[in-house]
């Protein structure tokens, strides 16, 4: 193919990835930030920025929503490049977050009213919009209140709801749930899920592994400036050591002949439990089951351990502040 029509791997992508980016660096002084962050987010999916206070998760999420430049690297956020065409990046996406939009000092519904006078929406439409959002969010009641009174859970649902009045294709939502009651953190949960059916894109940052399990496709781990793993879930769970099979006796001599016949197995006495090493996979589960089949050993109980996020978070970033061992 002569090199003239081979497609740049920017416009190969740019209709079906939401986010992409190549090789972004930010420092601030000496402190290098971002050192080459790269990112391919697939158009209508939850992604997830994991990371640790201060890893630069939001500055990340500044880049990419216009707010600051990078330092070097390119991005195509909805289609546009951020540095050749910002205008357009601004107008396909939403921001909420830690910079959070909301005033205080003015009602919620003034606080949406004000959005859709920014997004020049003609009075009476801007209305429509303003009221049928605050209803969504479960704002209505609190409309005519101060933002200032409003709950965290509240407030975090107003900053979203004044986000859609600009109806985004693309949402940044930088620690949508840091600090909020386990009740709001569900909530917003499915606030974000209700997002994503609704055809939106979500770039969220998060600290917890639980919420980045619960919600996002792909999970990208940020550690020292650049993406130390990326994945789904599951794919990542596999990437440590540390996932087993479990089998369980009931009858003392079964477990005394299983655990002689499995001598590579690792032996609980007390449980009259067995543990196989296992990556998790259907393929090796299935050999296993085969092959107690063929030795005649029959437990119980049989459970599958893969090891959680926390496992592969620490071992990805060698923090050694958590009480858990590292895997490796
Ligand atoms: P996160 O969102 O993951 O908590 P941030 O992106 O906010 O991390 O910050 C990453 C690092 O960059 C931190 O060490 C922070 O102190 C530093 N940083 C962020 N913004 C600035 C700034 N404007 N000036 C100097 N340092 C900054």
């Amino acid at each position: 193919m002569p090199s003239s029509v081979m497609p740049t791997p920017n416009q190969e992508h740019a209709s079906t990835l939401a986010v992409s980016a190549v090789g972004l660096r930010k420092s601030y002084g000496d402190k290098t930030v971002l050192d080459g962050l790269d990112l391919r987010i697939p158009a209508g999916s939850v992604f997830a920025l994991l990371g640790p206070n201060g890893a630069g998760k939001t500055t990340a999420v500044k880049i990419l929503s216009t707010l600051i430049t990078a330092d070097g690297g390119q991005a195509q956020v909805a289609g546009h490049d951020l540095s050749a065409a910002p205008d357009k990046v601004r107008a396909a996406i939403g921001v909420t977050g830690q910079f959070s939009a909301v005033d205080g000092l003015i009602t919620g519904e003034e606080n949406m009213l004000l959005m859709a006078d920014l997004h020049h929406l003609p009075r009476r439409e801007g209305r429509r919009v303003a009221a049928e959002l605050l209803e969504r969010f479960d704002l209505t009641d609190a409309a005519k209140k101060p933002a200032s009174a409003y709950s965290g859970g509240m407030k975090r649902r107003l900053d979203i709801a004044m986000t859609l009045v600009g109806d985004p294709r693309i949402i940044f939502l930088d620690e949508p749930t840091t600090g909020l009651d386990p009740r709001a953190r569900h909530t917003m949960w499915q606030i974000i899920r209700d997002l994503v059916t609704g055809g939106v894109t979500v770039f969220l940052t998060t600290q917890y592994l639980e919420e980045a399990d619960e919600l996002a496709d792909r999970i990208a781990v940020l550690h020292n400036g650049t993406l130390a793993a990326e994945g789904t879930a599951d794919e990542l769970k596999r990437i440590v050591p540390g996932g087993h099979v479990r089998l369980r006796f009931d009858d003392p001599a079964a477990y005394r002949s299983a655990a002689t016949a499995l001598r590579e197995a690792t032996r609980d006495d007390e449980a009259l439990a067995l543990q196989l090493p296992s990556d998790g996979s259907q393929r090796e589960l299935r050999s296993i089951l085969d092959w107690l089949d063929s030795a005649g050993i029959e437990a119980d109980e049989l459970t599958m351990h893969t090891p959680d996020l926390d496992d592969v978070f620490f071992a990805l970033t060698g923090n050694t502040d958590q009480p858990k061992e590292t895997a490796r």
